[in-house]
Parts: C-alpha cells; structure tokens; sequence
C-alpha cells in the first residue's frame, strides 16, 4: 500500500528527527515542523545489531557474564499472544519465552522470565536490571537509541480491529477514537500529527495492556484499536460474542528483535549467536510452528 509506505517512511524521518533532537520523550515532534534540524549525522546508529560471529561453540559453551551468575534474565510484558502471554498456571509461555529458553541452555544459563509491562520490560534492559528484553519488540530508531538489538527473528504486521459493521476504515482512522497499548510503536505513531503520519495524540488513547484496550473498543469507549496482527487475532477470537473484526490491509509492518543493554556487547554477540544457531537448525521455527499454524 503506497500510503503505508508514504506513512512508515514518515515515521521514520519523524523517529529520525526525535532521536537527534535529543529530547529523548517519545512522541517529541508534537507540533510537526522541525525548527532546529541538526546535521544529518545520527540517523544511522551504530550497526552492532549484525555482529559478525557466533560466540557460542558447540559443547561447552562460553561463559558470559549475566546480572545473576548461571541466570539469564528476560524481562517481558505477558500479554501479546502467541510471543508471551500466562498459561493456565500463571507461567509465562509463548514464542518469546520457549526462543529465551533455547538461547539460555545454549549459553549454559537458566532463564528466569519477570513479568512487568510493556514500557517496564524496555527499560529494565536498559538499566540493567534484565539482561534481555523480549516482547514483540520492535525495533526502531528511537529505540536503537537506547539499547541495543540482535538480528531480527520476526516480521510484525500492525492491524486495525473494528465493531463488525463499523464506518472506520484503513483510511479514515484519523476521524475516529484509536486504542492502543500504552508505549507500543502503535501508540507511538498513531500519536504522530498527521503531518508526520499519524492522527494527533487528541485521537488516541493508551491503555496498560492490548486487552484492555480491545475491552476499551467492545464498551465503545474507542472506535478502533491498532495493534500487532497475531494479538489482534487472539483477542478478536477470545471475544467472539463482541462480534469484532480486523480491517483488511497493514497498518504497518516491522520487525521484531530481542532487546539487550546497550553497548553490552558480549552479552549481545553470545544471544545473538545463540539466535542465529537457533535459527539455522530448525529449533526457532519449530517453537513457532507450536504456537502460529498456518491458515
Ligand atoms: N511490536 C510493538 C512494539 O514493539 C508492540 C509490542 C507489544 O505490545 N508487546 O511496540
């Protein structure tokens, strides 16, 4: 869809110009024109999302240093089915957890999954209190600010879920009342003036979790919510008697990647390797055929 593209490029310049204003809150460019354009110097931050090698050979692996000796912490937010949610007992499940899993025996380590929000599981990685952060996590300039990322192990599509028989569409969204979660990229862009893509931040309204959100669209509180398409087919399914729907088309497409303090290299090169060996031996996409069947 041109305009998609027309949006996500718009976005990325805005993301661009947020990141070099250095203001550092999230939706920065609130009033659309940028006065004090700095020098097109920072919109490529440093490439340490593609180290070159593996870290992690076979048999013994190396050791790595965690916040807890023998214990890889992931922070998480378990509430975006099917990359993390709590199963019947409370546990933490899902794609994410069973791929930190696989990259934790990889490095000879024990995972423990913290449970938190969204917003939180970002920056528990940042500050160094998690050594990873996985949740559907998108990676994006503004992010890569402030942490670092592995190569990216999934491809998120951004949705639009309306009332059955609703008047919103994909191109008159900007007229309606959007719900989405809190801190998301969903939030985030939607927020955006619709000079710079999106619909203003007086259209928008965040919630703690994308299901409170949904709850938010079946009570009408909001006349659509955007969120990431595995999600939405969950929380569409769940709610079956509300009679929802997603709109057809993307919102927006990106790419998911695992979060880890920034220039924590080691750390960052060793799950990387793990990923990248997960990935070349069929273990990341049996985890995820387990979890996403094809229609
Ligand atoms: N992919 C979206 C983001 O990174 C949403 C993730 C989520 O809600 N867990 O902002």
């Amino acid at each position: 869809m041109k305009k998609m593209l027309a949006f996500a490029m718009a976005a990325a310049m805005a993301l661009s110009l947020a990141a070099c204003g250095g203001g550092g809150a999230a939706s920065s460019n609130k009033g659309g024109t940028s006065a004090s354009n700095p020098p097109a110097a920072s919109s490529t931050p440093a490439a340490s999302s593609t180290p070159a090698a593996s870290s992690t050979p076979a048999g013994t692996p190396d050791a790595v240093t965690t916040l807890e000796p023998g214990i890889l912490h992931m922070s998480t937010n378990a509430e975006f089915p099917p990359y993390e949610m709590l199963d019947d007992s409370g546990n933490p499940t899902g794609i994410d957890v069973e791929v930190a899993e696989a990259i934790a025996k990889k490095l000879g380590l024990e995972l423990k999954v913290d449970n938190m929000g969204f917003d939180a599981a970002l920056l528990a990685v940042q500050n160094g209190q998690s050594d990873i952060a996985m949740a559907g996590i998108t990676v994006n300039e503004e992010r890569l600010a402030v942490m670092d990322f592995t190569d990216s192990y999934a491809t998120g599509v951004q949705v639009v879920i309306v009332k059955e028989g609703s008047e919103v569409t994909m191109d008159n969204l900007g007229d309606f009342t959007i719900g989405t979660q809190l801190g998301t990229t969903g939030y985030i862009y939607a927020s955006y003036t619709p000079e710079n893509g999106g619909y203003g931040e007086d259209h928008v309204i965040g919630y703690e979790t994308g299901a409170v959100a949904v709850q938010a669209l079946i009570s009408g509180q909001v006349d659509a919510v955007i969120i990431d398409n595995l999600p939405a087919q969950s929380y569409v399914e769940a709610n079956a008697a509300a009679g929802l729907t997603i709109l057809e088309g993307t919102w927006v497409e990106e790419n998911y990647a695992i979060g880890v303090k920034k220039g924590n290299e080691e750390l960052l090169n060793a799950v990387n390797g793990a990923l990248n060996e997960l990935k070349a031996d069929g273990t990341f996409q049996s985890i995820v055929d387990k979890y996403i069947t094809a229609s």
